[in-house]
């Protein structure tokens, strides 16, 4: 079995405007960089649309009925501060949603072992009834339920190494115990939840806020102490990863100072925690990363440790 790589031209239609960080560039040149050699043997695959039906598990109707009917026919729109929708956007976000949930149906269903999900708009931001932080839909939290009803499964988990918390995620699984949320971010730092101190309906949040400037020691010793035996203890059936590279040193939009080495070293460890209760099944999501060099090679060292699983 091998990894899958999920995408869509969609998801580089999603127009942001000029100089916005969440940008098309940054999906190009993740796949650029994942035309390499070394990456010939991904599966690659076409994300579909996300069905109403698997949306609606996170999203009320009245809130994608929203979003929808903001994208504008020409030019830009605003749906909050910083998150901007063209006519391209909702066909991208649908995509984006999608290719979560298509990913998860072909590691559960033993196609490929695992997947990563190159997408956006990117979704851990988005709670179920608002959008924020350039996400629209959650696309791990849609692809995390769509698993427990679609596979009759108890536990889904999703790890988010982004540099911002995923308040979004936290806000859809924090009263739900099959469902388990790992985060590391920076903190202080948008959106200024996931605070140590909140841990959901049943210890199945675990937020590990680090400082500005912490790097790899921080980062590993705060995985090694809590996140990974947390996440062994939760024992998942399936893993979701968050996979956001924006806690790297180069990214501009954070102080965290974590290299590709590290990015290779968590999934690793994420891998070995989803061998042991998960049969090894793990989906990837991209959510942020906006140094483009290091988001590509952020990616890639993601990527070529989910192939070597
Ligand atoms: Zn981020």
């Amino acid at each position: 079995m091998v990894t899958g790589l999920y995408s869509h031209s969609a998801c580089l239609s999603h127009d942001t405007g000029e100089g916005h960080p969440e940008c098309a560039d940054r999906l190009r040149v993740i796949l650029a960089r994942l035309e390499g050699e070394e990456f010939l043997y991904l599966d690659r695959r076409e994300a579909p649309r996300a069905t109403p039906a698997q949306i609606s598990r996170v999203h009320p109707g009245a809130y994608v009925d929203q979003v929808m009917a903001a994208i504008p026919a020409r030019g830009l729109n605003y749906v909050d501060g910083d998150t901007v929708v063209s006519p391209g956007s909702g066909e991208a976000a649908l995509r984006a949603a999608g290719a979560v949930c298509a990913a998860v149906d072909a590691v559960m269903g033993g196609e490929l072992r695992n997947a990563f999900c190159a997408v956006r708009p990117p979704g851990h931001h988005a709670e179920p009834d608002q959008a924020m932080g350039f996400c629209l839909f959650n696309n791990v939290a849609i692809g995390a339920t769509h698993a427990r009803d679609r596979w009759g499964i108890q536990r889904v988990a999703v790890v988010d190494f982004d540099v911002h918390h995923g308040n979004g995620t936290q806000a859809a699984f924090e009263s739900d115990a099959g469902l388990f949320y790992a985060s590391t971010h920076q903190m202080p730092l948008y959106p200024g939840t996931g605070a140590a101190g909140e841990h959901g309906v049943a210890g199945n949040i675990v937020n590990l806020p680090l400082r500005p400037y912490a790097g790899s020691s921080e980062f590993r010793a705060a995985c090694e102490r809590s996140l990974l035996p947390k996440l062994e203890q939760f024992a998942p059936e399936l893993l979701i990863v968050s996979a956001g590279f924006d806690a790297h040193v180069a990214d501009p939009l954070a102080q965290l100072q974590l290299t590709d080495q590290d990015y290779y070293w968590i999934t690793e460890k994420l891998l070995q925690v989803a061998s042991r209760t998960a049969q090894g099944r793990v989906v990837s999501a991209l959510e942020g990363g906006y140094d483009l060099p290091a988001l590509a090679s952020a990616t890639a060292a993601h990527v070529r440790a989910l192939m070597l699983a």
